[in-house]
């Protein structure tokens, strides 16, 4: 399948929406100027262009398979993944202590976007490993660290997340997974855990699970949860793979889509596993992996968003039906309004996701909470608008397609399969939705407002070059506003009854502050045309959605029964 990558939209967001320049003023990432980081990016470009799309087929129509107990994964997946990993994709942001390249987030975001639309099922499995080495970074001990991160920065070996079990999805704290003590310092780990992605393949020289589960004497809920690393081969005293250990795939799960991703049943049978970090304490290293996890599960959206994009275009340009100016659908104006809805959403999913990886960069490099607290905010509109976006516009690739989308053989079925699942892991969009008007509320909104201090800062500069854009701009970023001071009003469980229009309506104001920006600082052509789209018929959306989260409206649990 080919595609291309969006190289200019990066540059244009990175000069003109996130202001990236402030990332490589500071001292940490000094050596990463914006020329560098181009020229890096186009790099991955290649080999997500030329190695990992024409895999995208094959991950669908050749599925990873369990063959006694062993994960064969799809035609190409190997070479694929081998690339990736000699590239120094798999960890671009890893600590360069442990052979890491120590870039900026901003750098992996990208590359994660372009791996994503180039071939999702096979991109999920760097995904996997960047946030175990990030997990093991903050919380390991040393001898940990030495003995996994090089080999997992390397793409050597791999790494999974072992969070959900039948009874624990998103109620994590539910889970029953046991790790009993040995006497040499390690642990037991028994349970089952399901849903896991990548828990194995057929490439990697060893398989390393993080893996959530409670100690004998634990407290119930989410306080008595530790964190263990259990490897599918225990390192022998050279660090090289020794002794299988007690852990298996039980079955693969029969999934809509994202074929080529083995999503595996996981059985530890007394595994031996080692704790990572304080005992009790694995929630706290989890998140650590899970926020990162979340900001690449959005970008996973807005990837596939590009690659859906581009092959809905493509079609468009060839397919004669009808009478049009161009003498193919892309001269019927609904065609072009799906096209064009596609791109503008496409464009603000990808400006949230790269703003959240420099408030991530900046609050690493400056240890400034105030860009920690952006970054807290902006988590979960990453993660819920880039895969709601990821699915939107896949769903709309297919309307484009006609009959075609919906028959198998043009591939844009798969777009939309494949990207389903996002919504659904790394938290569902309902809980990120509540993330943000719960714990992300809890500094009385402070983090919030001065977001919308910038935006309104931006729409009055703005005013100048283009008024009519600027004004409604401001104008959204005022009900959003109202809006927010309204939720603070409320009691919990009225928020969380209107988190998730509360959150698109977010996104909504963010979409239209990075189209404006970019709009008043290239004016003109198809930039400016794509802003004003987005401005008058997209933007408009937020004022139904404000409305909708401050209804308190919602049907009591008795009324489905009648
Ligand atoms: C393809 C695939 C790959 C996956 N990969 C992994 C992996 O690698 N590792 C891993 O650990 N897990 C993985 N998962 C599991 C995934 O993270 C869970 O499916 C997800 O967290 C949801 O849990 P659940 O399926 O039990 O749904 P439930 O938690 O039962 O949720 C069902 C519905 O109820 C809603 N809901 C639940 N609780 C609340 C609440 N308190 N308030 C409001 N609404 C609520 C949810 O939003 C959802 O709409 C994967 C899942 C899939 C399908």
């Amino acid at each position: 399948m080919t595609y291309r990558a969006p190289l200019g939209d990066f540059s244009r967001i990175l000069k003109h929406v996130v202001g990236y320049d402030r990332v490589a003023e500071t001292t940490l990432f000094e050596e990463a100027s914006l020329e560098t980081v181009e020229a890096v990016l186009g790099e991955a470009a290649k080999m997500c262009e030329e190695v990992m799309a024409p895999l995208q087929r094959n991950g669908d129509t050749d599925p990873a398979v369990l063959e006694n107990g062993v994960v064969r994964t799809s035609k190409g997946f190997a070479e694929g993944y081998k690339a990736i990993a000699e590239g120094g994709w798999i960890a671009s942001s890893a600590d360069p202590a442990h052979g890491g390249m120590g870039l900026p987030m901003v750098v992996t975001t990208c590359v994660n976007d372009m791996m994503s639309g180039a071939c999702l099922a096979l991109q999920l499995n760097p995904l996997m490993s960047q946030g175990q080495i990030e997990a093991l970074e903050h919380h390991a001990s040393d001898a940990l660290k030495e003995m996994y991160l090089p080999k997992l920065v390397t793409g050597e070996w791999q790494g999974t997340m072992n969070l959900t079990e039948p009874q624990a999805g998103s109620d994590v704290g539910a889970l029953t997974t046991k790790a009993e003590p040995l006497d040499d310092g390690s642990y037991a780990i028994t349970g089952q855990k399901i849903y896991i992605s990548w828990g194995d393949n057929d490439f990697t020289g060893n398989v390393c699970h993080l893996v959530l589960a409670r100690l004998p004497d634990a407290v119930p809920g989410t306080k008595g949860i530790s964190l263990f690393i259990v490897p599918k081969f225990i390192p022998d005293e050279t660090g090289e793979p020794g002794q299988r250990n007690d852990l298996r795939v039980v079955s693969l799960e029969h999934k809509m889509g994202l074929h080529g991703s083995p999503t595996c049943v996981m059985s530890y049978e007394g595994a031996k596993g080692w704790i990572v970090g304080e005992p009790n304490d694995g929630m706290r290293a989890m998140f650590t992996m899970m926020n990162n996890a979340r900001l690449g599960v959005g970008v996973q959206g807005v990837g596939v968003a590009e690659g859906a994009y581009q092959h809905a275009l493509a079609y468009a340009n060839d397919r004669k039906q009808g009478r049009s100016d161009t003498g193919t659908i892309l001269g019927h104006a609904d065609v072009r309004r799906m096209l064009a809805e596609m791109k503008a959403d496409t464009f603000a999913a990808r400006a949230i996701a790269l703003a959240l990886a420099v408030a991530l960069d900046m609050g690493r490099a400056t240890g400034d909470a105030a860009w920690k607290a952006r970054a807290g905010v902006l988590t979960p509109i990453a993660k819920a608008f880039g895969t709601d976006t990821g699915i939107d516009v896949a769903s709309k690739g297919v309307q484009v397609h006609g009959g075609m989308g919906y028959v198998e053989e043009t591939g844009a079925a798969q777009y939309m399969r494949d990207v389903r699942v996002t919504s659904i892991y790394e938290g569902t969009n309902g809980i990120q939705a509540m993330d943000l008007v719960g714990r992300k509320l809890m500094d009385g909104g402070e983090a919030v407002f001065s977001l919308l201090d910038e935006i309104e800062t931006h729409a009055e500069a703005g005013k100048e070059h283009m008024p009519d854009l600027a004004e409604a701009v401001w104008q959204a970023t005022e009900t959003l506003r109202e809006t927010t001071e309204d939720l603070l009003a409320r009691d919990m469980a009225d928020r969380f009854g209107g988190a998730v229009p509360y959150l698109r309506a977010f996104a909504r104001v963010l979409g239209a502050d990075a189209h404006l920006r970019v709009a008043c600082a290239e004016g003109g052509g198809a930039v400016e045309r794509l802003a004003r789209f987005y401005i008058t018929r997209l933007l408009p959306e937020h004022s139904g959605l404000c409305a909708q989260a401050r209804a308190s409206d919602l049907p009591a649990a008795e009324d489905f029964a009648a």
